[in-house]
């Protein structure tokens, strides 16, 4: 709404404006509003198109793993044995349409207590430029291939890359879903080992620290080696995991 009111606004003040200067009012309408788009987009912690949770209640010294990108069954189940081995409970955000053709892999990550969130039902390039009824069809999609898997559907949402546009909010406020970003990333999908990764989440966590990995499309030897070293690694330094949900200040009702 808030954005046709801004188009309409804008045509009219141009068309009164004379000939060269309506052309140059419009070029810079567009130019603001496209620059806006960008930032809101590229930094969705910033919250400029609405809000955008990126880091835990602090206070507690609690962090949460998410792993986005999964089901994947060259590195789900190698990664649930690990998370177990440490006794962390995990939220995966998880591609819908993965989800559907590995159903069993999305029962296991329940059923062994991680958080399932809604990475949206395709994960394209183009994703984040849906708009209105294709942009809610696009993540109802997912919430449904969850709810017929597990019974419930995810209250919690991710982007591909963490990616927001105008009308994203308004569409997770219908369905019910809240956006989950980061403070805190592994950088693990470029990486060629594991070292320089657990170097880099060492070095930065920080108390309500929301750490993303990948679970799919990457290495799974290098990503249960990250795993694996760095559960003991920050707790050593005094940290505790905690699930993404435990570690967030929602109202007692939705907890
Ligand atoms: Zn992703």
């Amino acid at each position: 709404m808030a954005t046709i009111a801004v188009v309409v606004l804008a045509t009219a003040t141009g068309a009164l404006a004379p000939d060269p200067l309506r052309w140059w009012l419009w070029g810079g309408l567009a130019a603001a509003y496209l620059a806006l788009v960008g930032l809101g987009v590229t930094f969705s912690s910033w919250g400029l198109f609405g809000p955008a949770i990126c880091l835990g209640r602090p206070g507690g010294m609690r962090v949460s793993l998410t792993f986005d990108d999964g089901p994947d069954p060259a590195s789900t189940p190698r990664l649930l044995e690990v998370l177990e081995q440490h006794q962390v409970k995990a939220a995966f955000f998880l591609i819908g349409r993965h989800a559907e053709r590995h159903r069993a892999l999305v029962q296991a990550i329940a059923d062994k207590g991680h958080l399932v969130g809604n990475h949206t039902y395709r994960h394209a390039w183009w994703t984040n430029f849906l708009w209105g009824d294709r942009l809610d069809r696009e993540i109802q999609r997912a919430q449904r291939v969850f709810q017929d898997i597990l019974g419930t559907a995810p209250r919690f949402f991710r982007s591909p890359m963490g990616l927001t546009n105008p009308q994203l909010f308004g569409a997770l406020k219908r369905i019910g879903l809240r956006f989950v970003g980061w403070d805190l990333r592994g950088l693990d999908q470029r990486a060629g080992a594991a070292a320089p990764v657990i170097r880099r989440l060492a070095h930065r966590c920080r108390d309500g620290s929301i750490i993303l990995l990948h679970d799919g499309g990457a290495n799974p030897q290098v990503l249960v080696d990250i795993v694996h070293t760095i559960i003991p690694a920050l707790r050593n330094q005094g940290f505790t995991f905690v699930r993404l949900d435990e570690s967030l200040s929602l109202p007692e009702k939705e907890n």
